[in-house]
């Protein structure tokens, strides 16, 4: 992740981060939030805090934050400090820049030449838990980074459950994750909870814009103002320009634009797609297209229903993209049908203004 202050990752994490390390006596914490606004990062940005040989032991309001320099901090930086550990599925070392991370997962993984995997194994649980448990090599404790603590199955997350009860020594414990509500209420209960909520619109959008986003307020908007997702879907190469041109496409029954996009990334654009044609079916303002950009026709309330309760169903498959071009084809010509429906259906407004959140998770 582009990186502007080695111990401050994302601006609008400031806030988040300063009343973390207040949370001096929490042998664990859970942070929680949208996916795409930086959970990951503020526990790695704590995690540094934590261990910084200058500013830790000093941590104040006015400065809060890792020193960046200190051996401690380059330590974290090269990932390789003997006192952090961060957990996380194979499947996303890679893409968080952890892919070198030592004293995780056996070897057993890298032998395979299965698909990395997308959760955390027990055996890297009781790896982390032993770790926990010897000395700090740097004495300024240890930390366990989970990231995210919902891929941990079961007997992954019992495993952990007895350590944070009684973390050894002077060990903590980040878990980050974006569905607190599939964690064990055991695991939840343990941890000091910090919610982290969307940054600013403006901040998110400077960001986007300083990382050669063009126009990034409508793909922030795209992403339901997430800006690390943002950045996910410009790097799959789905700009502003084609973003605004997604509704007439479908309208349209054309399927070709798409042809290169991953499965899940139609998906879910169909889905918002479909989220903001109900919203205007419901007389309420979209939310991930301008109102300028969404088709003529947009469809009835049975319709666009139907529409959204097929999509959910192809969003459980789009991970298993077979036979992708009939998929796409198919998906297209659904939402070209479903727009077209126009039957007035003024009576049911009000039910789909709130029925909304029940189809769509934010
Ligand atoms: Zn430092």
């Amino acid at each position: 992740m582009v990186s502007d202050d080695p111990g401050l990752p994302l601006p609008w994490l400031a806030e988040p981060l300063r009343q973390a390390l207040q949370t001096r006596r929490a042998h664990a914490l859970l942070l929680y939030g949208p996916k795409g606004v930086g959970q990951f990062e503020l526990a790695t940005a704590l995690a540094q805090a934590w261990l910084c040989e200058l500013n830790g032991p000093n941590a104040s309001a006015a400065q809060p934050y890792a020193c960046g320099h200190c051996a401690s901090c380059r330590l974290v930086l090269a990932r390789s400090h003997p006192d952090l550990l961060v957990l996380l599925p194979e499947a996303l070392r890679e893409s968080l820049g952890w892919a070198g991370g030592e004293g995780e997962e056996g070897a057993s993984d890298k032998a395979s030449k299965a698909k990395p995997s997308k959760d955390i194994k027990v055996e890297a649980v009781r790896a982390a838990v032993s770790f926990a448990q010897t000395t700090s090599a740097r004495g300024r404790g240890k930390v366990v980074v989970v990231h995210p603590a919902e891929r941990m199955n079961a007997i992954a997350a019992n495993t952990l459950l007895k350590t944070l009860e009684e973390p050894p020594g002077d060990s903590r414990f980040v878990l980050s994750c974006a569905a607190p509500e599939v964690l064990l209420p055991t695991i939840r209960s343990r941890c000091q909870a910090l919610p982290l909520g969307l940054p600013p619109t403006a901040e998110a959008s400077a960001w986007l814009a300083a990382r050669s986003i063009v126009r990034p307020e409508v793909l922030l908007a795209a992403a339901g103002g997430q800006p690390l997702e943002a950045l996910e879907w410009a790097a799959d190469g789905i700009d502003a320009t084609l973003w605004l041109r997604v509704p007439g496409w479908v309208a349209n029954g054309e399927a070709a634009p798409f042809a290169a996009w991953p499965l899940p990334r139609l998906v879910d654009a169909l889905q918002k797609l479909c989220h903001d044609a109900l919203c205007r079916v419901a007389g309420a303002a979209p939310r991930y297209f301008p109102e300028s950009a969404l088709p003529a026709k947009g469809g009835s309330f049975a319709s666009l229903t139907s529409w959204s309760q097929a999509l959910a169903r192809n969003a459980r498959h789009a991970e298993h993209p077979w036979n992708a071009p009939l998929t796409v084809e198919a998906l297209v010509q659904q939402g070209r049908a479903a727009l077209q429906d126009n039957v007035k259906d003024r009576t049911v407004a009000g039910v789909v203004k709130q029925g909304l959140s029940v189809h769509f998770r934010a």
